[in-house]
């Protein structure tokens, strides 16, 4: 961890759909500590500039903060190298934690079926720019998902993993902002037949890792756009087929 305190405005707290990770042509494989919930996520808790974001974004603000400031946010504050002791994650540390990063953060990547290394690399690269100790980033990752249950929120708005439905984009954005009460940012992906699907959701957070709040940027979602003209694309909830 640099000894600096890292500059930045906000985190995304992101949470993957295991379905529609699952169900691209890359596939998935089971963590070694057995079949995870069909329950989203977490994917990581990702240190932001405010002024741009997402690589890839083509809104004028992402293309200009690019240009003055390179990156969208800051990365490997403990370096990147493979040697590179800043930015390694001691078991010790988030011992008491282990039982519910198992539930709630699992490896879905066929890499290793471990883990640990999913939150190693994802301590590495974004948690090690956090201001935060390792126990605290890991802590407040697993409130913030307990604060706000996606999967019930969703499905009390009637949306609910299906291989065929279809939803508005706009229908599921306003079921999260009313269910947690700040706008969120979503992202499809697309199965192994090229159907688009729910797969990521950003939420928020201030700097804190502990406030969630509106996303400053509205993200680029990725959602296939079926509809004439309106600003929503429709998207599939995807098959739960872990
Ligand atoms: P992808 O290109 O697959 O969307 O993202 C690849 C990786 O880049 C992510 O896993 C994450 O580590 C990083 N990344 C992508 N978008 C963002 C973003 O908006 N903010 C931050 N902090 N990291 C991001
Ligand atoms: P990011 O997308 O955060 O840069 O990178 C995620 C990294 O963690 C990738 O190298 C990916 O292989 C690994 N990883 C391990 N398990 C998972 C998982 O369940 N979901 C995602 N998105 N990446 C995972």
């Amino acid at each position: 961890v640099s000894s600096a305190a890292e500059r930045f405005d906000f985190f995304y707290f992101v949470q993957q759909w295991p379905g529609s990770f699952c169900d691209t042509w890359r596939g998935c494989c089971f963590p070694d500590t057995g079949k995870p919930a069909a329950d989203f996520g977490i994917h990581g808790l990702w240190p932001n500039y405010a002024h741009c974001h997402r690589h890839g974004d083509d809104d004028v603000f992402s293309i200009i903060g690019r240009l003055l400031r390179g990156r969208c946010w800051p990365q490997y504050c403990g370096g990147d190298d493979d040697g590179d002791e800043g930015g390694k994650l001691s078991p010790w540390a988030i011992r008491d934690l282990v039982a519910s990063l198992q539930r709630n953060w699992p490896t879905l990547s066929c890499k290793s079926g471990d883990s640990f290394r999913f939150w190693s690399y994802e301590w590495k690269k974004h948690g090690t720019c956090s201001n935060l100790e390792p126990h605290d980033y890991f802590a407040r990752a697993l409130a913030l998902k307990a604060a706000h249950n996606l999967t019930e929120i969703l499905s009390a708005a009637g949306i609910v993993p299906s291989a065929t439905a279809t939803y508005s984009l706009d229908s599921v954005s306003d079921a999260i902002a009313k269910g947690i009460g700040f706008k969120a940012n979503i992202e499809c992906n697309r199965d192994s037949d090229g159907e688009s699907q729910l797969y990521q959701v950003y939420q928020c957070v201030d700097k804190e890792g502990k406030n969630l709040m509106d996303c400053p940027l509205h993200m680029r979602s990725k959602c296939s756009d079926q509809s004439q003209g309106g600003r929503g694309g429709w998207i599939r909830s995807t098959g739960v087929c872990v």
